[in-house]
């Protein structure tokens, strides 16, 4: 079968993208693709699921799950700039969701200055992180039509392309966010590491992902939308817990949330057959019911961890230290 022009094909074989670990023997499930199935849609965000995955594997060691093989860097980075966005709603939803997680943090952060997002989407989050009193705040996001479809005050703050740590200064950054993202890069763990020489000493890492062994992602198997092409790897609570620690963050804390989104939305995401599903989701956008916005724990996480240093507790105290003589 020829693949379409522009769609990645698996061709390199790797080992566990968090701890190295090559034992490959615990195949969690083979392959199940159809790349002459797959539209500029595959590999934009909030889209509607298709159920096609690469082989995954279970790593005995770290417990993540991971792609392998997968296609090569250039072939993803140049399937994610052409990828389409329609999703300007939901990306609001999903901003107010992580701007709920963001409240304990600050407090917690050497400083309010500068703010990266990676995976930014249309940006709906660098909002959420000025309105909280962030100084800088940098998206950085690989497709080019979420970054047309962003706000015009927003995007100047968006830059176009693949995250590349050198692009920033190291240990310029408070905070460093990335959210439903780390399941697309081809190496997690080097983007951590690299999260972590760009946080200044206290600094903090908030990822948001999605968790394979949640109760939900289970009962729906293979038809849950997390196993998706898109996704090199699925997390679950032990193997985030695991990245963010290997990398050095300390006080690293992984914990289950709940989304809130419209009903329309999460229809969606159900695993119905396509045309009904199709069906459903325009009535439902078209009626009230179907915008009324319900929370719902569907096996996401989100993870925090610090950049070891001497963080001063609050930022009282920090503006009474490093405040003018
Ligand atoms: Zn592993």
């Amino acid at each position: 079968m020829t693949a379409p022009a522009g769609m990645p094909v698996p061709e390199q074989t790797r080992p566990c993208p968090v701890c190295g670990s090559d034992d490959e023997s615990r195949v969690f499930a083979e392959a199940r693709y159809d790349l002459a199935k797959l539209d500029a849609h595959a590999f934009a965000s909030r889209k509607l699921p298709e159920y096609m995955h690469y082989r995954l594997v279970r790593c005995p060691t770290c417990d993540l799950v991971y792609a392998s093989p997968v296609p090569s860097a250039e072939g993803l980075a140049r399937a994610y700039d052409e990828a389409a966005f329609d999703s300007a709603e939901e990306a609001r939803c999903a901003a107010r969701t992580y701007g709920r997680l963001l409240g304990p943090l600050l407090a917690r952060l050497p400083d309010l200055g500068t703010a990266i997002d990676v995976g930014t989407g249309d940006g709906a989050f660098l909002e959420e992180l000025a309105a909280a009193g962030f100084e800088t705040v940098i998206g950085v996001e690989p497709s080019a039509a979420p970054i047309a479809a962003a706000k015009p005050h927003v995007r100047p703050w968006i830059r176009h392309g693949t995250f590349r740590e050198h692009d920033f200064p190291a240990g310029g950054a408070s905070l460093v966010t990335c959210f439903q993202t780390l399941e697309h890069l081809p190496d997690p763990a080097a983007f951590a590491r690299s999260a972590w020489r760009l946080l200044k000493p206290g600094g903090a890492v908030l990822f948001v992902g999605h968790d394979y062994g949640a109760l939900p992602n289970r009962l729906m198997g293979r038809r849950s939308p997390i196993y998706d092409i898109e996704h090199l790897q699925l997390f679950s609570r032990r193997a985030l817990g695991e990245m963010l620690r290997r990398t050095g963050f300390t006080h690293v804390h992984v914990r289950p949330i709940t989304n809130r989104y419209p009903l329309h939305y999460w229809l969606k995401l159900a695993p119905l057959p396509t045309a009904l599903k199709l069906r459903l989701c325009a009535a439902a956008k078209a009626s009230w019911p179907g915008q009324l916005q319900v929370s719902l724990p569907v096996g996401n996480l989100a993870a925090v961890g610090f950049r070891p240093g001497d963080p001063p507790p609050t930022r009282s105290a920090a503006a009474t230290r490093h405040g003018p003589a």
